[in-house]
């Protein structure tokens, strides 16, 4: 099944330049470091090597795109069908033309920032602190610390399902908590933030008060993937799951982190199957003892081991 589908893409798009890898495992891609692998893992070599795939790859085939992994949970059973990657250079340069910076989307948000800073903008600091990429970025509104994605960004360009070049202005992202309502195929493969003119070591000092309050209050050394539920309108997430006793709550080998009890960890060779596992048993000690429906903000991708 694997090897034909890449026979398949190889017949279809001959000219392609990207890398196909069957069964790429992607626990190593993931900060759970869980899951199952990819059928068949793609990583483009440039945008227009992105588009010939996504206009030649049958369109029953599900696609699927992954960043850092930094808020993902890929189950047991893998993905199917192939999944994309971008990395190198053509998606991971930042360039500064004034007050603006363009920033392919594999560049690591911390990179972003430290751009910014040294070209003596502000306003991206609070991206020191996210360990994802621009892309996941984008997609999830990803913010902290006051700032957000929807602040700073001006325009985004991508390729979408049937391999067309797309770009979305700002409005036509709709960014909200945690979402961006730009169609699900496309993938997203540079954007154009704007940074205000500031002083680069004030900028820098407060990227280390970023990276200080992140160290005293987060679970950053463990194998998590962030915040797992939203906040709720009003509350906070981290406060009804303690108010519902889950700090500390285990399930196989994933635990409710004890330092931030809205992380969830892989403390002891868990499945991705004990952590969403984990998650819905929160969600639903959560329901009972305060009626809070708590909505996932990590992503569950993929299918689960008995799936296979
Ligand atoms: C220790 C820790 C701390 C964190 N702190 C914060 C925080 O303060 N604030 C915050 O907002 N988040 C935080 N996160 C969560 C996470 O870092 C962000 O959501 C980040 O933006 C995800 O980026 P990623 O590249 O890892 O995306 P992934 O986790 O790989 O994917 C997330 C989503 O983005 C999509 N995606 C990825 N790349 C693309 C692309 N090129 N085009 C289209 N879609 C794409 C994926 O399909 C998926 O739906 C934290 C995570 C950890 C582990």
């Amino acid at each position: 099944m694997t090897a034909s589908l890449i026979d398949d893409i190889r017949a279809a798009a001959p000219a392609l330049r990207g890398r196909l890898i069957a069964n790429q495992s992607l626990a190593d891609l993931t900060w759970f470091r869980v899951g199952g692998p990819a059928e068949v893992l793609f990583s483009p070599a440039d945008e227009e090597d992105l588009a010939l795939l996504l206009g030649a790859l049958d369109p029953a085939v599900p696609v699927t795109v992954i960043g850092l992994g930094s808020n993902l949970i890929v189950r047991d059973g893998g993905i199917p069908g192939v999944t994309i990657r971008l990395g190198g250079k053509p998606f991971g340069s930042v360039a500064v033309d004034g007050d603006t910076l363009r920033a392919g989307t594999a560049v690591p948000d911390m990179r972003l920032a430290k751009a910014a800073a040294e070209a003596g903008l502000d306003g991206l600091a609070f991206y020191r602190g996210i360990p994802g990429s621009v892309g996941g970025a984008l997609r999830m509104n990803a913010g902290a610390h006051g700032g957000e994605t929807t602040d700073v960004l001006l325009e985004v360009r991508g390729v979408d399902r049937a391999g067309n070049l797309r770009s979305f202005s700002h409005a036509e992202m709709g960014f909200s908590y945690r979402h961006c309502s730009a169609p699900d195929d496309v993938i997203f493969t540079s954007a154009l933030y704007r940074g205000r003119p500031g002083d680069r070591e004030a900028i820098e000092a407060e990227m280390d008060r970023v990276t200080a309050a992140r160290e005293a209050a987060q679970p950053i050394r463990e194998r998590t993937g962030g915040s797992t539920f939203k906040n709720p309108d009003g509350g906070k997430a981290w406060q009804l799951i303690d108010a519902a006793g889950c700090r500390g709550l285990t399930r196989g080998g994933a635990q409710v982190s004890e330092m931030h009890c809205n992380f969830l960890i892989n403390r002891d060779g868990a499945t991705a199957a004990d952590i969403e596992g984990l998650g819905e048993e929160v969600r639903r000690r959560v329901r009972e003892h305060s009626g809070y429906a708590l909505h996932w903000e990590i992503k569950r991708i993929g299918v689960s081991a008995d799936a296979i």
